[in-house]
């Protein structure tokens, strides 16, 4: 393999020439990991529409264990793991129900209903990102002909980077369980989750029928998502991935970063708390800034600083390689290229500017 360490140098100096920025917009900007280069060179591929990709069906396999499922799929991203799972669970005329400011519902340019056909029913969620029970059952339609079928609850882990509590998850699998209902996760960062609830990543999955993963957040991969399942449900959606153009070719050479994902980057996660911790800590110490005691969840910090001091603030940041968007309430997220230095070195350009 001749051409491995030439890739590899390439990829190097592509770094290494760009500034260095804190970039503390999302845990999406994350570079691959060097194991991730390395196994990506050496990665064995094939044609993944015909199922012949030996990485792709080992990322698969490895996801469905990891979270205790028969089967899972790789997809490009989180928006087309979620699209695939309501595409999978609901028919034409189905409903699924889900909380206002939830991805799934708000963020992914409405395609359950675009394309499927299915239609929301969001509902309000509280600060802590549950949906109430009573909301939940009272949402639930009869079965009469004036109204769509409802099929399915999707619930988001982490939502707002706030973990769900443990027994929510417990209390709607019972709900759904009693109506004839599935439950779908939006487990986008649900490993954020398990390590801050210190459980095993099953723990949390247990109680649903599909979860979706972002293996391109936190967990450092340039590319991807699982959806893992039952396999029926899996089969389904590898039907509709093809419909919607999401078939990849030799795709294990993204999947092989899949694989270091969730075998390496898991853990590491708590690092990413602990510094948001202390992005947290540092930035209510200083005067002028109105920061909450509950405005620090797993990797994210959030700065409801309003918008006019938001954009004055990155604006300023920007001359210093610190990168922020600015929002009413801006949310500042940690991740594996932000490290402790770089904490410091934030807040004390927080506190200069303010
Ligand atoms: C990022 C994200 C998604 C979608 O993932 P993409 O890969 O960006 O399409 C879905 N749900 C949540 C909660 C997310 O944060």
């Amino acid at each position: 393999m001749s051409s491995t360490p030439v890739s590899l140098a390439v990829n190097q100096r592509t770094v290494d020439e760009n500034p260095y920025m804190i970039d503390l917009r999302s845990d999406t900007v994350t570079r691959p990991t060097e194991s991730m280069l390395a196994a990506m060179a050496a990665a064995a591929v094939g044609d993944d529409v015909y199922g012949e990709d030996p990485t792709v069906n080992q990322l698969e396999t490895l996801a469905a264990e990891k979270l205790g499922f028969e089967s899972a799929i790789f997809a490009s991203s989180g928006t087309q793991t979620n699209l695939l799972a309501l595409l999978a669970h609901c028919q034409r005329g189905d409903e699924y129900i889900v909380g206002q400011v939830a991805h799934t519902y708000k963020y992914e340019g409405g395609g359950a209903a675009v394309l499927g056909s299915i239609q929301p029913q969001p509902l309000d969620t509280r600060a802590d990102g549950t949906i109430p029970l009573d909301r939940i059952e009272a949402a639930i339609k009869p079965d009469d002909i004036h109204f769509a079928n409802t099929r399915l609850v999707a619930l988001e882990n982490t939502i707002g980077g706030k973990p769900l509590p443990m027994d929510y998850l417990a209390a709607v699998r019972e709900l759904v369980d009693s109506r004839g209902l599935a439950l779908h996760l939006d487990g986008a960062r649900v490993f954020n989750a398990s390590v801050h609830h210190k459980v095993d990543i099953k723990e949390i999955s247990r109680y649903f029928d599909s979860v979706s993963v972002c293996l391109s957040k936190g967990l450092c991969a340039p590319v991807g998502s699982v959806l893992c399942g039952s396999a029926e449900l899996i089969d389904s959606a590898r039907r509709w991935r093809k419909v919607l153009g999401g078939g990849m070719r030799q795709a294990g050479y993204i999947a092989a970063a899949g694989i270091v994902a969730l075998n390496e980057n898991v853990e590491r996660l708590q690092d990413d708390h602990n510094n948001a911790k202390l992005l947290h800590r540092g930035l209510s110490a200083i005067d002028g800034l109105n920061v909450d005691a509950d405005c620090w969840q797993t990797n994210m910090v959030f700065l409801p600083c309003g918008e006019a001091t938001a954009g004055r603030l990155a604006t300023r940041l920007k001359e210093h390689d610190i990168i922020i968007s600015p929002a009413a309430t801006t949310r500042l997220v940690v991740h594996r290229d932000i490290s402790t230095d770089d904490i410091e070195t934030v807040v004390m350009m927080v506190k200069k500017v303010i």
